[in-house]
């Protein structure tokens, strides 16, 4: 209990590196070893996206409204390369 309330507060003061230029923003592709470059904070664009993502990220959005979606900042990668798309918590 006592670490889960303290994890919440620790995610929620974090910031985003990725929002704010000091993580990286281009990542590796699992399938081709690509290039993947991001696409923006997944939550501005849920609704476009939601039908090709991974079955787990949907769940987590939809199942659970005490979710930490909201405080994380959840970024979508697409490759260059062989057009993966995949998502990345910051
Ligand atoms: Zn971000
Ligand atoms: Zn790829």
């Amino acid at each position: 209990m006592f670490t889960s309330i303290l994890w919440k507060e620790v995610q929620h003061m974090r910031e985003c590196g990725i929002c704010n230029g000091w993580d990286q923003t281009l990542h590796l592709c699992p399938k081709c070893k690509g290039m993947m470059e991001d696409q923006g904070r997944i939550t501005d664009f849920l609704d476009d996206y939601s039908p090709y993502l991974d079955q787990k990220w949907t769940n987590l959005v939809d199942g659970d409204e005490d979710s930490s979606i909201t405080e994380e900042c959840i970024h979508l990668f697409i490759c260059d390369e062989c057009g993966l798309r995949d998502v990345q918590s910051s």
